[in-house]
């Protein structure tokens, strides 16, 4: 009887696929073969994958393996280019992964890159398109804004799972690292440094056997303490961004309930201690919300807090979504704030919002079933403050 296929080769590094490799007698250099596969080739199917002997293939497939990839299941495409992946996984959980080309996924085009503007001259804008992947599906953290967190969290991602959103996304978009250079963002569904250990082997997945390079990949975490100490240890890892949202406990554990277990002080201590590289900055996101923490004292207060940290701060206008009882700055507010940051020699951008047409911007990716026809139309919305 054969077993049923539910092992994926996408997830396993080089030393996993030479046990494989050499548990089924063939030779080493089969393990290169199947890489090249997996995240060049960007295969779907074993049976594709002819440059493997049929047997070895068969015994793979006997064995329970397939390569696991996750099926695009919808897509849905913004007014402004960006792209709003639905992605299904073989146990039929699903999560959303999002194309942005040409920039601004939090990181590329806030004015940080200036030193790399030369290569939007290249025909496709190389170097400045983003992808943003999930980590979990849904969330457990629970922040008051997001539409996310209104699903829970139902489950880690495998390693497997998160490298595939992003060889999913660069098959259907054409695009072939290292040759063409793109940003990655671990800021989609989930909570990163919850799901640690899948989250950082996809990390070593895309460097080595995928070509992305460490400093452009970005992780976002809402603020698990012990988790920035360990990353900080990492040798390869990427960017840190901390979802920092407040400018005191108070109104912090009021929306984020996670800092009621690790406060300001104690996050803001670790960003501290965080080993930065040579001109790398910790990045801050600040959500903005309505007279709830967009107040130009909120402003002070952050500045005081980051005073001495290098670092940035990214501002985001609430992108609304149903069930969330937040109102959208005013821009003059935007402005005033980042005015604020800014005359305190704090480096303040304010984060274009990206596909919310189709509920694809930050904080509106909630594994969406219906059709954007079918959800409330957002182009009243006012967008933030200009730029
Ligand atoms: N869980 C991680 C990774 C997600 S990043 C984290 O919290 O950092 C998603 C970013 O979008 C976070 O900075 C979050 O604060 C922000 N966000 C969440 N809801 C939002 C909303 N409704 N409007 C704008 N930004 C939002």
């Amino acid at each position: 009887m054969s077993k049923p296929s539910n092992l994926s080769l996408l997830g396993l590094d080089r030393n996993e696929l030479s046990d494989l490799v050499s548990g089924a007698g063939q030779p080493g250099y089969r393990v290169s073969q199947i890489i090249d596969a997996l995240y060049r080739q960007r295969a779907q199917d074993l049976d594709e994958v002819t440059t493997l002997p049929a047997d070895l293939r068969l015994r793979l497939q006997q064995d329970g393996f397939s390569i696991g990839a996750p099926l695009v299941d919808k897509k849905f495409v913004s007014e402004d280019g960006t792209v709003r992946y639905l992605m299904t996984f073989a146990d039929g959980e699903s999560a959303e992964t999002v194309w942005m080309p040409e920039g601004d996924g939090g990181e590329a085009g806030d004015g940080s890159e200036a030193g790399e503007a030369a290569e939007s001259a290249s025909p496709r804008a190389a170097g400045r398109s983003t992808i943003c992947i999930s980590s979990q599906v849904g969330c457990a953290v629970d922040c008051k804004f997001c539409l996310t967190a209104l699903l829970g969290v139902k489950r880690n991602l495998t390693a497997g799972e998160i490298v595939g959103q992003v060889c999913a996304v660069l098959k259907d978009q054409r695009i072939s690292p290292p040759a063409d250079r793109i940003n990655l963002v671990f800021m989609g569904m989930g909570e990163p440094f919850l799901n640690y250990d899948n989250f950082m082997k996809a990390v070593r997945l895309l460097v080595e056997n995928v070509g992305l390079a460490e400093r452009r990949m970005t992780v976002s975490t809402a603020g698990i303490v012990p988790r920035i100490q360990d990353f900080g240890r990492e040798e390869i890892r990427p960017k840190l961004a901390i979802s920092l949202n407040a400018s005191n406990d108070l109104v912090r554990g009021q929306l984020m309930p996670i800092n009621r277990k690790w406060n300001l002080e104690r996050l803001i201590s670790a960003a501290r201690a965080f080993p930065l590289r040579n001109r790398e900055y910790v990045t801050f996101e600040y959500v903005l919300l309505g007279d709830v923490n967009d107040d130009v004292s909120n402003a002070k207060e952050v500045a005081e807090l980051l005073r001495g940290l290098r670092c940035k701060v990214n501002l985001i206008a609430l992108n609304p979504g149903p069930g969330i009882d937040f109102v959208t700055p005013s821009p003059g507010r935007v402005l005033a704030f980042q005015d604020t940051l800014r005359a305190a020699g704090i480096p303040a951008y304010i984060r274009r919002p990206r596909g919310r047409d189709i509920y694809a911007a930050c904080g509106q990716l909630k594994r969406t079933l219906e059709s954007p026809s079918a959800q409330p139309s957002l182009h009243s919305i006012s967008p933030a403050a200009p730029r």
